[in-house]
């Protein structure tokens, strides 16, 4: 288990773009699932920072072994930055995000333009085998959409509109999302600190 990287994660979506981002590493990723782990941590912190060094380190714990975590979610302007932090249990962990997409779109009907600003935010933390922590945050700045579009990536994706690209996060291409996404900027500049210690 020790030579191995563990995402800390149950979360596929997430699982899977960190996957893709990380190929190249030059060690054996695994799920947390697949290292036999079935542990479900509270994420009691009220950062993403703190709540992703939680998930670290009680996988760390467990295992010993280098481990990766990521706490991310969607700050929307107009909703006092609702759900952040909360964005996996907001308007209920169970509830489909087609619902849950089409409140948020309900809650908006009245934001025009630039009142419908919002952003992803991803803290990627780091334990490494020794005990070393780092954490690196990035964000995308989107603004939500006016309607649901596209079938790629996973949760809020197709009301988060990417004006770059005009397109929502759900109708790029995996490559084109890690490119710009707070994940992949997360995690590269996590990469970064962990290269350079
Ligand atoms: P947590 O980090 O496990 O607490 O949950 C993060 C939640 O934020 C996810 O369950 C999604 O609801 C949302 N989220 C985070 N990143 C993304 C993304 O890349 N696309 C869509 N939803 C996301």
């Amino acid at each position: 288990m020790k030579d191995k990287l563990i995402i800390a994660s149950n979360n596929a979506g997430k699982i899977r773009e960190i996957r893709e981002i990380m190929e190249d590493y030059g060690k054996e990723i695994i799920s947390q699932k697949e290292a036999g782990i079935d542990l479900d941590v509270e994420e009691n912190g009220t950062t993403f920072e703190e709540n992703a060094l939680i998930k670290c380190r009680a996988i760390h714990k467990l295992t010993g072994a280098m481990v990766l975590a990521d706490d991310s979610g969607l700050e929307i302007d107009y909703l006092n930055k609702e759900p952040g932090v909360y964005s996996a249990r907001y308007l209920g962990h169970d509830t489909p995000y087609e619902v849950k997409n089409q409140i948020i779109l309900d809650r908006l009907k009245d934001a025009k333009g630039e009142e419908r600003s919002t952003r992803y935010v991803c803290a990627m933390a780091v334990i490494m085998p020794d005990g070393r922590e780092f954490c690196a945050l990035g964000t995308v700045e989107g603004l939500i959409a006016e309607k649901p579009s596209g079938n790629g990536g996973f949760g809020y994706d197709p009301i988060f509109f990417v004006p770059e690209y005009g397109k929502t996060m759900a109708e790029l291409t995996p490559d084109e999302k890690n490119a710009i996404s707070h994940r992949g900027r997360a995690l590269r500049a996590v990469r970064k600190l962990v290269d350079e210690a």
